[in-house]
């Protein structure tokens, strides 16, 4: 099998002439299990622990249209043109906000044309680069992780087609500043694509940004929400995108069940503002206990935490599985070094049993 996929790739990287980076999701639970007999704790794909509020159970429960095909539910972008404070005609959904990413490739992007990418950063966007036969111009950022605008207003070019910016930044966790962004908006004629996947546990956020015709600003209710599985997402965007959006997107990109979860969600922000709370809690405590192990993180807006871990970031994640707890190794992220490592904050139990395993690799360094 694998080496069929091989030849595949092979096959198909000969005809289109370009080398796919293929998104590699983290190890699951399951694998663990299967590779080194441990029930793991996940802390590595950012999700909710607590899972989505109660009431998407009940709308699951009272679905019954498996047979037909989905449509658009108006009360949804209702309630998010509520809960963001924009106009509805302005809000597009997606199969996550990955679905919605390339349907922007679509819209954008034309083989030979520029990308540009401040790394580290989420690695789906070079995945989509590849595919789209783009050519990526990936920007260091600064000290801070924060972008370099002058960096990046260099890079651009008349080839130029999308400059992507994840605030909060995954895998480093900061945020960046509005003013930074603005200047980058204001400044060039291509799209810019800010993605705000982590938008509910960050101070602020660049969503006014999306009043600018060249901004499209992605959320998503796989993170904050805990609908990861239901893969929907959405962006906003000037209208004349809008259209443009929908004549590229898939038929059916969203299944009304997921739709009628998300209203759900946005029906009870009280309780995914709770969850928010008790994990940003959860990550100064975390932030904390890895300080006091002479552990170097990084402060985060995120639901997450950037680590520089003692020995290689792969042998650590490693020593972490057999010890019961999977954590991202980041060192194959563009950008990063080979000490990354990415930590998802969990609920305090599963924090505890993350600071245990690591006691105990510590003490048998
Ligand atoms: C998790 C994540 C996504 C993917 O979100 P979906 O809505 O589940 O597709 C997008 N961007 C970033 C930065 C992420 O970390």
């Amino acid at each position: 099998m694998e080496r069929d996929r091989d030849k595949n790739r092979k096959i198909l990287e000969k005809i289109r002439g370009i080398e796919i980076h293929e998104y590699k999701s983290g190890l699951s639970v399951e694998e663990a299990e299967r590779l080194y007999g441990v029930k793991a704790i996940k802390l590595a794909s950012n999700e909710n622990p607590y899972g989505p509020t109660p009431k998407v159970y009940d709308a699951l429960r009272n679905f019954s249209f498996f047979n037909v095909y989905p449509k658009e539910i108006p009360e949804l972008k209702q309630a998010l043109a509520d809960y963001l404070g924009v106009e509805e005609s302005r809000i597009v959904l997606g199969a996550g906000s990955d679905g919605v990413m390339d349907s922007i490739f679509k819209m954008f992007v034309d083989k030979g044309d520029e990308v540009i990418i401040p790394i580290p950063t989420f690695s789906y966007y070079h995945t989509l680069s590849s595919i789209y036969s783009a050519r990526v111009i990936n920007v260091e950022r600064r000290e801070d992780f924060g972008i370099d605008v002058d960096a990046i207003l260099n890079a651009v070019s008349n080839k130029t087609k999308l400059i992507f910016i994840c605030s909060p930044n995954n895998p480093t966790g900061n945020s960046e500043r509005f003013e930074d962004v603005k200047a980058i908006v204001e400044s060039v004629d291509c799209a810019v694509f800010i993605d705000e996947a982590y938008a509910e546990f960050a101070d602020e956020n660049l969503l006014k940004l999306s009043d600018y015709e060249n901004v499209i600003i992605s959320r998503t209710f796989s993170k904050a929400f805990g609908l990861a599985n239901l893969r929907i997402g959405y962006a906003v965007m000037d209208e004349e995108l809008v259209k443009y959006y929908k004549a590229v997107s898939p038929p059916f990109p969203v299944s009304t069940i997921a739709q009628l979860c998300a209203l759900q969600c946005l029906g009870d922000l009280e309780y995914m503002r709770d969850c928010v709370e008790k994990i940003k809690a959860e990550r100064e405590r975390l932030f904390r206990e890895l300080k006091k192990r002479g552990i170097k993180a990084f402060p985060s807006q995120a639901n997450f935490l950037f680590t520089k871990s003692p020995i290689k970031a792969s042998e650590f994640v490693l020593e972490l599985i057999k010890r019961g707890v999977i954590v991202r190794d980041c060192s194959n992220f563009l950008g990063c070094d080979e000490f990354s490592v990415r930590v998802s904050v969990g609920k305090p139990e599963e924090n505890d049993a993350f600071l245990r395993a690591l006691d105990d690799l510590l003490a048998n360094l």
